[in-house]
């Protein structure tokens, strides 16, 4: 994880988020230990940039995304375009912990369509499972977003996760210029 204290901001000094352009803003968010690492070297393939910027393809149009791992504090959250919001699902504190995050988002983007998937990783660990996938997507539909289970040990679904991404930010864009 990495935090850059120029791209800091406060609370505070949240307003309405500029219009998304692509490259899109990605922001990794969790407790330590659920897999934000595993994520970003995923997205970065050979690169082990901190900040990785990379072109992808979904549903036939181009996209850049550029991702940012951020430490597991309220005072250095990031500014993002996007969130994913990772727990672990051997992990209940780190599930409770992406509760917290998103309550804490939703003050930090008061726009109510900030695209936010909940990310349940470690998927591949069915034996030390703690929270389950039903859980998992209740939680997602009362905090009012996305849900997918992924493992990035098996690198299962986290290219959907992207893409999930990308394709709400463009929903978001058509909905304004429509
Ligand atoms: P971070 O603190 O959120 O950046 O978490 P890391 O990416 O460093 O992952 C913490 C530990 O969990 C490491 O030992 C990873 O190898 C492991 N890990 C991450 N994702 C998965 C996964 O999907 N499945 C399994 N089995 N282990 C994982």
């Amino acid at each position: 994880s990495w935090s850059s204290s120029d791209s800091v901001i406060s609370i505070e000094s949240a307003g309405e988020p500029a219009e998304p352009e692509s490259p899109y803003r990605v922001v990794l968010l969790g407790a330590s230990g659920v897999g934000k690492t595993a994520f970003a070297s995923i997205f970065a393939g050979a690169a082990d940039n901190e900040v990785c910027e990379k072109d992808i393809e979904v549903d036939g149009e181009p996209a850049t995304i550029t991702l940012v791992d951020t430490w597991d504090t309220e005072q250095h959250m990031q500014t993002g375009d996007a969130y994913l919001l990772l727990y672990s699902i051997t992990d209940r504190t780190s599930f409770l912990r992406a509760s917290e995050l998103r309550i804490t988002l939703r003050r930090f983007c008061p726009a109510q369509n900030t695209p936010i998937i909940l990310v349940g990783n470690k998927c591949d660990l069915v034996r030390r499972r703690e929270v389950s996938a039903t859980e998992g997507r209740a939680c997602a539909a009362v905090f009012d977003c996305k849900f997918i289970e992924t493992s990035a040990a098996m690198q299962h679904n986290i290219w959907e996760a992207f893409h999930g991404i990308v394709r709400q930010l463009r929903l978001r864009r058509d909905s304004r210029e429509a």
